[in-house]
């Protein structure tokens, strides 16, 4: 059956207008408060070369923790398997920015996707490249092919002013050995990589790969092999969205993954990409309208991983 995809948009832009209002635009990084909260755009980008949009989808947007995939990505073709003996591979139920378990676990993070577990992968990052910023944003820049993205330094520079959750994070890890590198350098990187600014398209296409066996499909490219990128996509189903990570699976049953900017992307395997973008959040730093379209689009195609 064909699925009309520009249709379905439509109409879940239509059914959850309502909701705006309801969530709160995050306002822990001063730089991300001034957001218009009524922005909202859809963009899906499928394999066989189909684009659909709706609403705000050109805008470019804070992507935050949704970078955490790219620099996932990146380590993960260069350190393979030696990953894991310093970030685990399980749902926190607890908050992105939670110190709780770190102490209780030695410093060994949940997951690649808690802050704490994205610093580390960071910290990889750091020690393999001679400049990681440079090489995030060149690998970001391929995966959307889109040669303009950049890092917005307000937003890293009042990520950095004010992240003192995330100093404390990564300090506690270092005094556990878990850190290699000067923790202001990998703070630095991962303040950066949380501010790329991309629009819903560019993070479509961007997340495509994941859906093509780990190949991007704008060269042709290996970024991971089928395994590596099947176990990325895992990880973004049962971590992707943090203490909300049972209720998308649950709800949405697609491996997704959120970002405090309001963006959350998910990946239909084989098929299609599709991200979202409305700045509201719920309490789990979801967004709220995001949560809902997804749902819609899972509910009206009937395509979800379940
Ligand atoms: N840059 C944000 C932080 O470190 C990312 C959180 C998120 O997007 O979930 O707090």
């Amino acid at each position: 059956m064909d699925i009309n995809y520009q249709q379905i948009l439509t109409e879940i832009f239509a059914e959850t207008k309502s909701l705006k209002g309801r969530g709160k635009v995050a306002n822990y990084i001063p730089a991300l408060a001034g957001v218009d909260p009524n922005r909202y755009g859809i963009a899906i980008q499928t394999l066989n070369g189909e684009t659909f949009q709706v609403g705000d989808a050109m805008t470019p947007f804070s992507i935050q923790s949704i970078s955490k995939v790219f620099t996932l990505a990146w380590v993960f073709r260069e350190v393979g398997e030696k990953l894991w003996s310093r970030v685990g591979r399980e749902p926190s139920g607890t908050a992105f920015n939670s110190l709780i378990q770190l102490e209780t676990e030695n410093g060994i993070p949940r997951n690649p996707f808690v802050n704490a577990g994205a610093m580390v992968v960071t910290d990889f990052l750091v020690s393999c490249s001679k400049s990681p910023l440079t090489d995030i944003l060149d690998f970001v820049r391929t995966l959307s092919n889109n040669p303009n993205i950049n890092f917005n330094e307000t937003v890293a520079e009042s990520e950095r002013e004010t992240g003192f959750r995330n100093a404390a994070l990564i300090n506690l890890m270092k005094s556990f050995g878990n850190i290699e590198n000067d923790v202001n350098a990998v703070l630095d990187v991962y303040f950066h990589q949380c501010s790329l600014m991309m629009n819903s398209l560019d993070l479509a296409r961007a997340f495509l790969f994941l859906a093509n066996c780990g190949v991007n499909p704008w060269n042709n490219e290996r970024i991971l092999t089928a395994s590596q990128a099947k176990r990325v996509k895992a990880l973004m189903q049962v971590c992707g969205l943090y203490d909300d990570s049972g209720e998308f699976a649950f709800t949405v049953g697609l491996p997704g993954k959120s970002g405090v900017g309001g963006g959350i992307v998910a990946v239909i395997p084989n098929l299609l990409s599709i991200c979202v973008w409305s700045p509201e959040l719920n309490q789990h730093g979801t967004s709220l309208i995001g949560m809902k379209a997804l749902e819609l689009f899972t509910t009206k195609t009937v395509i979800s991983i379940f």
